[in-house]
């Protein structure tokens, strides 16, 4: 069995629709998980925010814009008059159902249900389309089988159970296709895997199945080795291993959803990133074999926060570390930087719902300073801190200002923490003088 993810731009018009038709269609059976069609589920985050601030005409605006994108795309879509009119009744329910949303109290679960009818939409109207064209596809909900635990992570005993089931009572299907990003809570509430994360769904689910491979069809050829929104000249790689792609896509490489390999990763189950506008790009293998030396690639997460903490008294004093790290550990903050001197420690975190508690607490033994507004590049590649190429990326220290470098935690990772101003101007620096190795004029 194999898993194919299709995300928005994949699925965002009738064009990309079709091309899916013709990708999925070669006769193996397989799960297809698809996003929703690109822009819609930022349109429903709005809604969601419009509603939240008592802004009803602006919502009512914005969910109508919505529709009309739809009612199109179900135009040029559909030939069949039977499954046209099911589909527009369809999206119609939906898009009342948000209506009445509007004048109704705004709740954590009203916001999940309204982003999660990106999903629902997208995989309704494909559904019918796989239909009208005469594959053998079966839509089987997401939320029947899909549910995260009280830690949020995946209930893989419910999913598997649940999945089986479904497919028992639908054997004689070739292609099930299902919602990425949308799931169930522990209590049985809608829910989500966070923004991007369809991804994970997708090997969540491949995971359970044991499938041979998850592929993720995106709108381009593969990991690039930094990010193509902010550099110019990135290539795309053609092999990651699961660290790298897992430190890469945990660092903000906004094409992996940060949590996409751990479920396949012990399984050795290969992720495959594909372009679905050139289905014969190689793309990119993620795989448990590592490829090549050297610095592979570079991403950069934003909204992070760096703490100083500093303390005449942690002069030569064993125990200190660990004080720090207890208080992040009572309120469930992860850190991710993490250097030292002799009298103070900087350290990094992106979850800043604690801030006020924890600072609170440092402050009984410690001053502490607060910088917001940062961003962390990393750097990833094999055995990169040994490589004799690596030296060229701190020609970025003489131009840029640095915060915090961490060397050395493992021998594949040197993270670097800048002003979020500063990061656009880093990623291009470093591009240069990691990947295209320009010489410095002095
Ligand atoms: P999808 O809707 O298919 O899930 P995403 O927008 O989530 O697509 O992810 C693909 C986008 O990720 C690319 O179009 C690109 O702009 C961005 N991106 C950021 N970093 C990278 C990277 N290192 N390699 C490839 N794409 C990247
Ligand atoms: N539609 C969701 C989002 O935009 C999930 C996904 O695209 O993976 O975040
Ligand atoms: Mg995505």
């Amino acid at each position: 069995m194999l898993v194919l993810k299709f995300g928005g731009t994949s699925v965002g018009s009738v064009e990309n629709i079709i091309t899916v038709k013709h990708i999925i269609n070669d006769g193996n059976r397989k799960v297809v998980v698809l996003s929703a069609m690109s822009g819609t589920t930022n349109a429903l985050v709005t809604f969601s925010e419009y509603i939240a601030e008592t802004e009803s005409e602006k919502a009512l605006q914005c969910i109508t814009t919505l529709q009309a994108l739809y009612s199109e795309t179900i135009q040029q879509l559909f030939s069949n008059h039977i499954l046209k009119t099911e589909v527009i009744a369809y999206v119609g329910t939906v898009f009342k159902t948000l209506e009445t949303a509007v004048n109704t109290k705004h709740t954590l679960v009203l916001h999940n249900t309204i982003v999660a009818q990106g999903e629902l939409l997208s995989t309704f109207i494909f559904s019918r389309f796989l239909q009208q064209e005469g594959l053998n596809a079966r839509l089987l909900p997401a939320l029947d089988f899909m549910r995260i635990d009280k830690n949020n992570e995946p209930d893989n005993f419910y999913i598997k159970q649940n999945l089986n089931r479904l497919f028992n009572a639908n054997p004689e299907a070739d292609i099930y296709i299902t919602q990425g990003f949308i799931c169930l809570d522990a209590e049985g509430e809608i829910s989500n895997l966070n923004r991007g994360g369809s991804d994970y769904t997708a090997t969540i689910i491949g995971a359970v199945l044991e499938a041979e491979e998850v592929q993720i069809w995106t709108d381009i050829d593969g990991f690039h080795n930094n990010d193509p929104r902010f550099v110019n000249n990135t290539k795309a790689i053609s092999n990651l291993s699961f660290d790298e792609a897992a430190e890469l896509a945990y660092f903000g490489a906004k094409i992996l959803h940060p949590q996409t390999v751990m479920p396949v990763r012990a399984l050795d189950i290969p992720v495959r990133l594909k372009n679905t506008m050139a289905p014969e790009a190689h793309g990119t293998l993620i795989t448990n074999t590592i490829h090549g030396e050297g610095i592979k690639a570079i991403a950069a997460k934003d909204n992070i926060t760096a703490i100083k903490i500093k303390s005449a008294r942690m002069l030569l004093a064993h125990g200190f570390l660990k004080k720090i790290f207890e208080i992040f550990e009572r309120y469930e903050t992860s850190i991710d930087m993490i250097t030292t001197s002799e009298i103070a420690v900087s350290l990094t975190i992106d979850n800043t719902t604690y801030l006020d508690a924890i600072t609170e607490e440092l402050e009984r033994f410690a001053t502490v300073e607060i910088d917001n507004y940062m961003s962390i590049i990393c750097l990833v590649g094999n055995t990169i801190i040994y490589h004799p190429d690596t030296p060229n990326l701190f020609q970025v220290l003489q131009d840029v200002n640095v915060r915090m470098i961490a060397y050395g935690g493992s021998n594949n990772n040197i993270s670097l923490l800048v002003n979020t101003s500063d990061k656009l101007e880093t990623l291009q620096k470093l591009q240069r003088y990691v990947f295209e190795a320009e010489p410095i004029v002095v």
